[in-house]
């Protein structure tokens, strides 16, 4: 891969900073950060991660939770019309 997230993902450090383990990518899904990403440790005892995307400001927040809901709600009614279609 080298797309671009890879190369600022290696600036801020792909490894641990306690274990010096490989971190791995993940997204925050919160309500404070959502579809945030960031670089994780593994191992849950260093307690280490470093965002890769900058912080969201108010207004992508409040579009991203909105979609969220959206797609969210749109899922259930598709679950909805599968559990009808078997009936
Ligand atoms: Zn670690």
């Amino acid at each position: 891969m080298d797309s671009s997230w890879c190369t600022t993902a290696m600036d801020r450090g792909m490894f641990c900073s306690v274990c010096r383990g490989r971190r791995i990518q993940d997204t925050s899904w919160t309500d404070r950060n959502p579809g945030r990403r960031y670089v994780k440790c593994p191992n849950i005892v260093c307690d280490d991660s470093v965002w890769i995307d900058p912080p969201m400001c108010a207004r992508s927040k409040q579009i991203m939770s909105g979609l969220l809901t959206r797609i969210n709600k749109a899922e259930g009614e598709i679950e909805t019309s599968r559990l009808n279609e078997r009936k």
